[in-house]
């Protein structure tokens, strides 16, 4: 199988069935390295709905994607055989099943030793995933980014609401806190109290203020990963509303999509064993940026996994 992008040399990017990047899309038990899947699941939202959308409309914007990195000089594609491995069975009316059926859909994907980008879906689509991946590698280091802490309580008697998947990471021991890294978080909080878990935890917790500071200590001053068994989760609500307006709780003064990129860039992480983009809302995404910052974030990903190759 030769996993290279349909050339928009040859078809114009705005044809062709969408995939992301324009890779082939292979059943789940092909020869590739990294599998790029959608999990279209919004059951988990609190306030704007609408990521179960994200998906296909990143498959559609990721048509513009390319595969050389300028700064890193090499291309992913040469790298690695990266393809769409399609949608993650969900199930819109029961997170309870949509939470089975990831567990298995993962769960066979890491057995076969393949690697995984999700593109969700909301927050609480994370889970299931830091669940399946803990299962194969252990206690995982979590590089999380995103407006907010999500270690918030129950809501409306809802335990796995998008805003708490860190607090079950972990409360079930799938995530190492003290080693593990929140970036680009602000408030408002509803109290000063949302912040007892993290400092209870000791979670690495870094704002848009230590960001803007002084951004080249900043990036120097990022934890080493190394080989440690590494998960990234990126809420694209980390964004400011003005990169990412579409999405399902955004927050005021968040990171441009600039700083994002040279964060991407500066983590030293050898050996990242998935991540996902979530909280991308198209119905309120105008003029598509947000889906676009989302594909660059994924190519930024697939470089972090191309470049311990
Ligand atoms: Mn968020
Ligand atoms: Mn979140």
């Amino acid at each position: 199988m030769d996993y290279k992008p349909l050339s928009g040399r040859e078809f114009p990017r705005f044809s062709g069935i969408k995939t992301f990047f324009r890779l082939p899309h292979v059943p789940v038990d092909s020869d590739y390295d990294v599998g790029i899947v959608g999990v279209p699941y919004d059951g988990g939202v609190s306030y704007r709905p609408g990521a179960r959308f994200a998906p296909s409309k990143i498959r559609e914007m990721s048509s513009l994607g390319r595969g050389y990195h300028w700064s890193r000089q090499f291309n992913i594609i040469e790298k690695l055989k990266i393809a769409d491995i399609g949608d993650c069975p969900t199930v819109p009316v029961s997170q309870e099943k949509t939470y089975e059926r990831m567990k298995v859909f993962f769960e066979s994907l890491l057995k076969l030793n393949k690697k995984f980008i999700s593109i969700g879906g909301d927050h609480s689509t994370t889970l299931p995933l830091l669940r399946a991946a803990s299962k194969k590698y252990g206690q995982l280091r979590l590089i999380h980014f995103d407006a907010h802490l999500d270690t918030y309580p129950a809501a409306w008697g809802c335990e796995y609401h998008h805003g708490t998947f860190v607090r079950h990471a972990v409360n079930e021991g799938l995530i190492i806190p003290e080693k593990s890294v929140q970036i680009g978080i602000r408030g408002p909080l509803a109290g000063n109290d949302d912040l007892n878990f993290v400092n209870k935890h000791k979670i690495m917790v870094t704002t848009v203020d230590d960001v803007r500071n002084n951004f080249s200590e900043f990036l120097n001053n990022l934890p080493d990963f190394g080989n440690d068994p590494t998960f990234i989760s990126y809420d694209i609500d980390c964004l400011d509303p003005s990169f990412a307006p579409g999405t399902g709780t955004p927050v005021p003064g968040g990171l441009t999509t600039y700083e994002s990129q040279k964060i991407l860039q500066a983590l030293k992480v050898k050996n990242l064993v998935g991540a996902d983009i979530v909280e991308v809302c198209p119905p309120f995404d105008p003029a598509e940026i947000t889906s676009l910052a989302a594909v660059d974030t994924l190519f930024e990903l697939l470089c972090i996994m191309a470049e311990s190759k």
